[in-house]
């Protein structure tokens, strides 16, 4: 069916829509058509601006030739295969390719690849790998795992659990896990750049729940590096350094989920390159495809990957896994991203394109009901102050605003974050800030 145009739109009867309020959306609905480079356009022929690389995802920008040629190639040549006790070569190579970026450099051996098929299937998987392992080295009693508040992990019952949304944790049921205290703090670290200098003690909460329910009772500790969802919490000088320290010291496995930091987001290849903090394993999804095709990867590191392989040699050492883990056509898409990652030096050039970010977006300090900006990488959050009585209407409406002005941003409660794709110019940047600050004058 060709809905390239409004006079001819689809039924909005039968797909309810994931995190949406389906009837307000459904009444006026925002519907995109195709896409290419920096730039949506909707059903109606106007062209949007990418601001948030999709959901976090379209790293090398809308309708890369390359990764649908080799999507294409691969369905025609071997659609599916599975890999439980059977394997095929494609799924192997890109495992091997994704090992040799070897996140925090080789001496962190974060080299071991467990496929799967998003964000939230990588991180349940993180979390059942570090709880295996725990039990495989003959700590069994190390079962509960520590989040933060405010922490995002996908929607699997692992990942709410762990996670600190509260609408997440009021409606669905959880296993057992705790969490550290996690906060923006806007008083002592408002409009930082970068790093905010404030804030590190909060990585002693980790000690004090260590404390609290016994390093033998702890398999691991969860973390988005720098937070997302959450309205993009950029996490205090030092804090993740102090993490690492603390689960070392207690034999607690640390876990980074990088789905949006992982592929270049903040200008290194993952955020572990960034901060020089090696965790013990690594959730990725979103970029490791640029979203084409759904598919996430768990890089563990050797010695808990080793530790899992010690049974007799035909025993199944991690009893887990997806039907479509490592499915041939994502990784044909997967090995097509990684070579316009490396040939595009688009791992790196978040670094290059930070501080004209950086600036744009701080120059609309002083707009009508801005409380804070800040910035990390190609990550930038505008928060607004709420109205009263009605919280999370101001950003709907900038959001709403800028969609109708060529402009997509999410947002988040009153936070409004930006993402771009990593193939950004100045001009792109100087467009997203003046659209959001010509949204921000009108919905004052
Ligand atoms: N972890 C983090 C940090 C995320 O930002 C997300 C998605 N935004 C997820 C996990 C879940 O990924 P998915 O939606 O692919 O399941």
């Amino acid at each position: 069916m060709d809905h390239s145009s409004r006079s001819n739109l689809p039924s909005m009867e039968n797909f309810w829509m994931p995190f949406t309020a389906n009837r307000q959306f459904k009444a006026s609905p925002r519907l995109l058509a195709s896409a290419e480079g920096m730039y949506y356009t909707d059903v109606d022929g106007n062209q949007v601006l990418d601001g948030t690389a999709g959901l976090w995802c379209v790293n090398a920008g809308h309708g890369r030739k390359r990764i649908a040629d080799a999507v294409e190639r691969q369905l025609r040549t071997l659609d599916f295969a599975p890999t439980f006790q059977m394997g095929h070569p494609i799924a192997f190579d890109f495992a091997e390719k994704l090992g040799k970026m070897s996140p925090g450099g080789p001496s962190a051996q974060l080299d071991r690849v467990f496929f799967t098929g998003s964000g939230s299937e990588s991180v349940d998987t993180a979390l059942k790998i570090a709880i295996a392992y725990q039990r495989a080295i003959g700590q069994g009693t190390r079962t509960r795992i520590i989040g933060r508040e405010k922490g995002y992990h996908g929607v699997g019952f692992g990942g709410i659990s762990v996670g600190g949304l509260v609408n997440n944790r009021r409606i669905f049921p959880q296993i057992p896990a705790d969490h550290m205290r996690h906060t923006l703090d806007l008083e002592r670290n408002g409009f930082s750049k970068g790093l905010p200098p404030h804030g590190l003690e909060l990585a002693e909460d980790l000690e004090r729940l260590v404390q609290l329910h016994g390093a033998e009772t702890i398999a691991a500790v969860i973390v988005e590096p720098l937070s997302g969802s959450a309205g993009v919490v950029i996490p205090p000088k030092g804090y993740l350094e102090r993490l690492r320290a603390i689960s070392e010291k207690y034999g607690i496995l640390l876990i980074f989920d990088e789905v949006i930091t992982g592929f270049g987001r903040l200008g290194t290849p993952f955020a572990v390159d960034y901060f020089g903090v090696v965790p013990d394993l690594i959730t990725t999804a979103k970029g490791l495809t640029n979203g084409a095709i759904p598919m996430g990867a768990v890089f563990a590191s050797r010695k808990v990957h080793d530790g899992l392989m010690h049974g007799p040699e035909n025993a199944i050492e991690l009893f887990h896994g997806y039907t479509y883990s490592g499915h041939p056509v994502a990784s044909a898409a997967g090995i097509a991203t990684m070579e316009i990652y490396e040939e595009e030096g688009l791992l790196t050039r978040g670094a290059a394109m930070a501080e004209p970010f950086q600036e744009a977006l701080h120059s609309l300090k002083g707009h009508p009901h801005v409380a804070d900006i800040r910035n990390l990488g190609l990550v930038g959050a505008i928060e607004l102050t709420p109205r009263d009585g009605a919280p999370g209407t101001r950003a709907y409406d900038v959001f709403v605003d800028c969609f109708k002005n060529g402009l997509l941003i999410r947002v988040t409660g009153d936070i409004i974050a930006l993402s771009p794709p990593l193939i950004i110019e100045k001009e792109h940047i100087e467009i997203i800030v003046s659209k959001i600050g010509d949204a921000l004058k009108r919905v004052a």
